[in-house]
């Protein structure tokens, strides 16, 4: 895991001064260590029932598609307002400074389909928080919320479901 974790590469002052941003691309660039990333999370849901994968524009796509396709199920996208083509539900979570929106097609899934929520990072814990709110309002079952990588110290993990989360880099 340590060797996964030092492929990341910091970038200081990302998006904007005094964050240190946590550039996966780095990992997803190297073929290794995509692959080993993705078997690891992949193994951790093997057997589970998972039907639907949901990944979280953008970097979430990367990670949710290839689980996905790891464990034969379907993905869901969420996705920033106005791109998605279908009827939608929306939600809107405040952020440090304003708000963000976030949506999924209301027939994303079926009542109590199992889900796998996938996103690169876990930071505060905000998009995921409302991608679990759009989730749970169409009723599905949601068996975890699977990250990349987690920063620890922003304890967004006390904002999703308790024991429903995993991370496979922490920091
Ligand atoms: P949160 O809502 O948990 O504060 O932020 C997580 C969301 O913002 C994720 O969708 C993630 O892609 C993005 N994000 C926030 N900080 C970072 C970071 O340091 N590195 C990466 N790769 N994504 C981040």
């Amino acid at each position: 895991m340590e060797e996964l974790k030092k492929i990341i590469r910091d970038v200081p002052d990302f998006p904007k001064k005094g964050i240190v941003f946590k550039d996966i691309t780095t990992l997803l660039a190297d073929g290794p260590s995509f692959h080993r990333m993705i078997d690891l999370l992949a193994h951790r849901y093997v057997g589970r029932g998972i039907q639907k994968v949901v990944g979280v524009e953008a970097r979430g796509f990367v990670l949710g598609s290839a689980l996905a396709y790891k464990l034969g199920a379907g993905i869901a996208l969420v996705r920033k307002p106005g791109k998605l083509p279908w009827k939608t539900l929306q939600k809107t979570y405040e952020l440090e400074y304003g708000t963000d929106t976030l949506e999924i097609h209301i027939d994303a899934f079926k009542p109590g389909e199992k889900v796998l929520i996938a996103d690169d990072l876990l930071a505060t814990g905000g998009t995921v928080a409302a991608v679990v709110d759009l989730v749970t309002q169409l009723e599905a079952d949601i068996v975890e919320c699977a990250f990349m990588a987690e920063l620890e110290f922003l304890e967004g993990r006390k904002r999703l479901p308790e024991g429903k989360v995993f991370s496979l880099l922490k920091f």
